[in-house]
């Protein structure tokens, strides 16, 4: 087809200059998600809505993968459930062959229900209750223990049922980043894990098969990653030595940051963080150095959560109004607040209009539809004017949103997926009042409204 002419346009270019207020939200209008127009999703699946990209995810994945298979001769990932534990965006990545990782007996059971056999799902957390080791222990799964009370569950159900429980220990260390997450799993440096690891194997009622560490999260040290590697490995040589047990495995769990701007940074966090490749490469190479990497290798886990599924996912949104603030500040009321956006607490979301506009812009609050006051999607923006009615795009909502989010004042909205052919998916329908109330049940007395 020959295309057809168009009159050229002069466009200023504001080229990413920065002054003191940081860089300029956008420049360009975001009319279409995957090459779906938003105007048309907004019309079928209504406002506010999230979007997720199959496309996206699996890029994500396969880029995530492949920077650490190409580095490290046995590598695997397991999906960490809680980042986004929707079926569906599960279900891709257990499709491009990620095991699962939960933290509670609910998360365990969707892992079971999407299909995930017991030998490759990772339960981890300070929470497990006797019923739930139980069964993750019939299906073989691989129990990480946070604790010596864990252990001795752990050990008083070995009492009662003949399988053996495979388990490995949290570990948590100073890796140089502060404060230390030291609450979960047993400490390194103060001897607490090597004492959890010889309990175990002098127990004899249990197979050690790893070590974990999860050393937090939105990490921008890719060193604390290499301490991290060679606290494990000398605590895997002690068990390989001197207590007769080579290990399976060393997990060295999630916290890679995705590329959203950490609230009241000044550069953006595309340019603010390390990639997955530079974490790749820290971890791959201090493995390497240690003599890991040839015969009888340890497999590596990675239990990446938000790098994996941020900016897969898109929060759609519809301006309710505008208004002047007292001091003369520009603010626009979205319908989507932190009910939904729970990462706007620690996130400058980039927002982008998903209309033209015109040049002029302003900086403005950002609220949402809550009739409280602590519901700010961004302080400060700077945005084109809009008006009631115009629609914008919110980037990289995809982790921690889809699950920390709650029905206050305003229920959830549909969450729709759209597949690598641009066919869209609905993957959760919008509450309704009878979902919301269903589990609540009315005392007698108050059966009858009336007065007393
Ligand atoms: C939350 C969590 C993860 C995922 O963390 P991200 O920062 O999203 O990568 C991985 N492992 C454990 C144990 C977790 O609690």
């Amino acid at each position: 087809m020959k295309k057809t002419w168009q009159s050229p346009v002069i466009q200023k270019m504001n080229g990413g200059l920065m002054n003191k207020f940081g860089t300029r939200t956008e420049y360009e209008p975001v009319k279409h998600i995957d090459g779906v127009s938003v105007q048309s999703l907004i019309k079928e699946y209504g406002s506010p809505l999230f979007v997720l990209s199959e496309r996206t995810l699996r890029r994500n994945y396969r880029d995530a993968y492949r920077a650490f298979s190409t580095r490290y001769p046995s590598v695997q990932f397991a999906w960490s459930y809680k980042t986004n534990y929707l079926n569906a965006v599960c279900r891709v990545f257990h499709q491009e062959g990620s095991w699962a990782e939960v933290v509670s007996g609910f998360e365990y059971q969707k892992a079971l229900g999407n299909g995930v056999p017991g030998p490759q799902i990772i339960f981890n957390g300070p929470e497990k209750t006797n019923e739930e080791l139980e069964l993750a222990v019939r299906n073989g799964s691989l129990i990480h223990i946070d604790h010596f009370d864990e252990l001795f569950q752990l050990l008083a159900i070995t009492d009662r049922i003949p399988e053996k429980p495979r388990v490995a220990i949290r570990v948590n260390m100073d890796t140089g980043v502060y404060p230390v997450w030291d609450r979960f799993g047993f400490n390194y440096e103060n001897g607490q894990a090597w004492d959890a690891l010889k309990r175990i194997v002098t127990s004899g009622k249990m197979t050690l098969t790893g070590l974990h560490c999860h050393i937090g999260t939105f990490m921008l040290s890719t060193n604390a990653y290499r301490q991290a590697v060679k606290k494990l490995a000398d605590l895997a040589w002690r068990c390989k030595t001197e207590l007769n047990t080579p290990l399976q495995y060393l997990d060295l769990g999630g916290g890679f940051p995705s590329t959203n701007t950490l609230r009241g940074s000044f550069l953006p966090g595309t340019d603010a963080v390390p990639s997955v490749d530079e974490f790749a490469e820290a971890i791959t190479a201090q493995l390497t150095e240690l003599g890991y990497g040839t015969q009888d290798t340890p497999k590596l886990i990675l239990e990446s959560g938000r790098v994996l599924v941020d900016d897969a996912g898109y929060l759609l949104s519809t301006v309710v109004a505008t208004k002047r603030l007292s001091d003369g500040r520009r603010a626009t009321i979205l319908d989507a607040g932190v009910n939904l956006l729970f990462t706007s607490f620690w996130y400058d979301h980039t927002i982008s209009p998903a209309q033209d506009f015109t040049h002029h812009t302003e900086d403005m609050a950002l609220f949402g539809p809550l009739c409280m006051n602590i519901d700010v999607l961004r302080q400060s923006s700077n945005l084109p004017l809009l008006n009631r009615g115009d629609q914008v795009v919110i980037h990289k909502t995809g982790a921690y949103n889809m699950t920390q989010w709650m029905q206050f004042i305003h229920m959830r909205p549909n969450v729709v997926m759209i597949d690598e052919e641009g066919n869209t998916h609905l993957i959760r329908e919008a509450e309704t009042l009878e979902y919301l109330q269903q589990p609540e049940k009315i005392p007698a007395h108050l059966q009858q409204p009336e007065k007393k």
